[in-house]
């Protein structure tokens, strides 16, 4: 292989979805609740719900949808302080900001992962939430956060967007806090262009996030298995009409069917070009924590012992040979430094996650990359940090 492969190419749609999405095109039934029952996207909860052994599910826009309805489902009093890991994508902070909620930022490890001490250090009796974002398919120590939130009695809800498929000790990531959160975004395991899910067993929570997602009226009738709860909310909800049509659920619902392939592929695929970086002095590919069992479709690695010149360096090279790397803390407005979410007002600075993300890289690893592929990206890889050392070395 001499040309750098494109991960930024999603896979094809599954050819099933093509009769379901002519039929909807043909009759125009768009709206999820124009059809009396069965609607592609009730089907799509349903199926979606049974797959994570939740008893609930509601399709919504976006993650972010799904996070912002969350909140505001736990009764949080306006400013409430809602603990975030201060490595996440900015779209999480906001969610928060948008559910008039104060985001508290926590450290993150230079293994991507919540920094424990400082999370005991910051859960005190003013957190109403804590919302742990699992950045990129990694896993914090979800038995010290639910063993602390727990003992506080503070609602866990887990940001799940790029974990779909990962295990916690066996268990579903996206089951363990309250309410779980999923997105179709392109980059996540299932595509849809746009789109996302929330899951959770807690009626009176699902009865809210339905109403409020833009069940008006009466149109919580149409989704089965949810009981008792509505009438008891009726009218006393606002409704943020953030729903998702029929269409995106046709693209999505034959793709569960692939789902248990990309998780075992990604897996397979990070784990050998993980192995082959790690062989490399100057990078370090953090090991998933023990109880837990990846989904990856990206990886990300540290670079140990060089400069921010050296950085830059490896950055060039990498590119130069056609594997684009993006260094969280250096390319300018990145989305995850917690330094650019001037939104969430004045915060303490936070060292430990600052000098994390100025050496922290990340490159995609679509499932569907062949070892060829995988061959051409890691060495690519490794050369580019063995020229950055040696050019940057000789002018020293
Ligand atoms: C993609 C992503 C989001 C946002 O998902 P949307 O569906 O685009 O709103 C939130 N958190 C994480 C960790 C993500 O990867």
């Amino acid at each position: 292989m001499s040309q750098a492969p494109n991960v930024y190419d999603a896979e094809p749609i599954p050819a099933a979805a093509r009769a379901e999405i002519d039929r909807l095109l043909a009759t125009g039934d768009l709206f999820r609740y124009t059809a009396a029952d069965a609607s592609p996207v009730a089907l799509l909860e349903a199926e979606f719900a049974e797959m994570m052994g939740a008893k609930f599910a509601l399709a919504v826009a976006s993650c972010s949808a799904a996070l912002f309805l969350s909140l505001k489902t736990i009764g949080l009093p306006r400013g409430a302080k809602v603990l975030i890991p201060a490595f996440t994508f900015a779209a999480v902070p906001s969610a928060v900001v948008h559910a008039d909620c104060t985001p508290v930022l926590v450290e993150v490890a230079d293994n991507y992962r919540i920094d424990m001490a400082d999370f005991e250090a910051k859960l005190d009796d003013d957190i109403g939430a804590i919302l742990i974002s699992h950045m990129r398919g990694h896993t914090s120590d979800m038995d010290a956060i639910m063993t602390l939130a727990n003992a506080r009695g503070i609602p866990v809800i887990e940001d799940a967007a790029h974990s779909l498929g990962t295990q916690w000790h066996g268990e579903k990531i996206g089951t363990i806090g309250k309410i779980g959160c999923f997105s179709f975004q392109s980059y996540k395991m299932l595509n849809a262009g746009e789109g996302g899910i929330l899951i959770t067993d807690d009626e009176d929570l699902i009865a809210q996030a339905i109403i409020m997602s833009g069940a008006y009226e009466h149109n919580w009738k149409k989704h089965p298995g949810v009981c008792t709860r509505f009438e008891a909310w009726q009218n006393k909800l606002p409704l943020y009409n953030t729903r998702l049509g029929n269409l995106s659920a046709a693209v999505i619902r034959p793709q569960l069917g692939e789902l248990a392939r990309r998780v075992t592929d990604g897996l397979a695929n990070h784990d050998y070009v993980a192995e082959a970086l790690n062989v490399s002095p100057w990078i370090d590919v953090p090991p998933a924590l023990a109880p837990e069992t990846r989904a990856p479709d990206s990886i990300q690695f540290n670079l140990v012992g060089m400069t921010d010149d050296d950085v830059h360096a490896f950055v060039e090279a990498a590119q130069a040979a056609g594997v684009k790397v993006q260094v969280f803390g250096m390319s300018t407005d990145n989305a995850r430094a917690f330094w650019n979410w001037h939104f969430i007002g004045e915060q303490p600075d936070l060292p430990q996650t600052r000098a994390m993300l100025m050496r922290a890289c990340d490159v995609r690893l679509p499932a569907r990359l062949t070892r060829d592929e995988l061959d051409y990206i890691h060495a690519a890889l490794t050369g580019a940090a063995a020229t950055a050392m040696s050019a940057n070395r000789d002018v020293a």
